[in-house]
């Protein structure tokens, strides 16, 4: 099945709705596809299941015993309108024989009751385009609702719902996640390995790097339905507090806190300000 329009609000109007009731197109049906973030980003031929109503096949969608046909009714000469007289007013009604349809089946088709459609549960080829997000739709032309009595069949649109990711967000088409650190990595600078949908990529991390810092890794994102241009992937890092410390470890980091104490040069960029501020703050209470 070929997808037509890609929706990302909401759609328009439905087409219908005509005067005549024999000419309604059926109903437009829309089915939430549930997806994964992989299978949204690379896109994805799937299958769906999707309970409508189908053309009936013994009377090809007619209504009619095979054999017969639907005959112009005569009460409204097939208008499926009739005037009724109210006192001095015409009033335009619909024909109570054939309830609006403007045609009479005199033996109905014994599969559809007349209906001219049946219940049945389609298997349909959907193609997912690479980009979709959550709240995209995709209209597949004619898979709706097939109409009463051989009317056209409406549209069915398949809304894309993303599920949530173990490691990564999304936004637009930049993708966020957070990476750990050790102590020493942010210290000294290094090389980190982070996730991205293509794998792992490295990350070079500058010396003295501070908690939550973020890395704009370019065109690791995701590639846009729309536009087709590529997001970025934005990591960042955490920096992890070491747990499970031996004795010697322990002391270790005394020691270099011991040292770095005793340091004439600023070792914690945020820390003079902070308690600036802190102070600040409680001469401002008392004050
Ligand atoms: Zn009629
Ligand atoms: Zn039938």
């Amino acid at each position: 099945q070929e997808f037509g329009d890609i929706f990302g609000a909401i759609f328009g109007g439905g087409r219908g709705g005509g005067r005549q009731q024999r000419q309604q197109r059926g109903s437009d049906l829309r089915y939430n596809l549930e997806l994964s973030l992989e299978d949204a980003v690379r896109g994805k031929t799937l299958e769906i299941k999707v309970p409508t109503f189908v053309s009936c096949e013994p009377c090809d969608g007619s209504g009619a015993k095979k054999g017969t046909s639907a005959k112009s009714c005569t009460t409204c000469h097939g208008h499926g309108q009739v005037q009724m007289r109210q006192g001095l007013f015409a009033v335009q009604q619909t024909c109570p024989t054939c309830s609006g349809k403007g045609k009479v089946i005199a033996s109905p088709c014994t599969s559809c009751r007349g209906q001219g459609r049946v219940e049945k549960t389609k298997t349909l080829s959907v193609k997912i385009p690479p980009g979709v997000d959550t709240g995209d739709r995709i209209r597949l032309s004619g898979e709706g609702e097939a109409g009463e009595h051989g009317a056209p069949a409406g549209d069915l649109y398949v809304q894309a719902n993303v599920r949530d990711h173990k490691i990564f967000v999304r936004d637009e088409n930049n993708l966020y996640c957070e990476v750990p650190i050790s102590f020493t990595t942010a210290a000294l600078g290094g090389e980190i390995e982070v996730p991205t949908l293509e794998g792992k990529v490295k990350l070079k991390i500058p010396k003295e790097t501070q908690t939550g810092k973020m890395f704009r890794l370019r065109g690791k994102g995701v590639k846009s339905v729309r536009s087709h241009s590529i997001g970025d992937l934005m990591c960042k890092v955490v920096l992890e507090t070491p747990v499970n410390l031996s004795g010697d470890q322990a002391d270790l980091l005394r020691q270099l806190d011991e040292k770095m104490g005793k340091s004439t040069i600023k070792h914690s960029p945020k820390e003079t300000g902070f308690f600036d501020g802190v102070k600040k703050f409680f001469d401002d209470l008392k004050s």
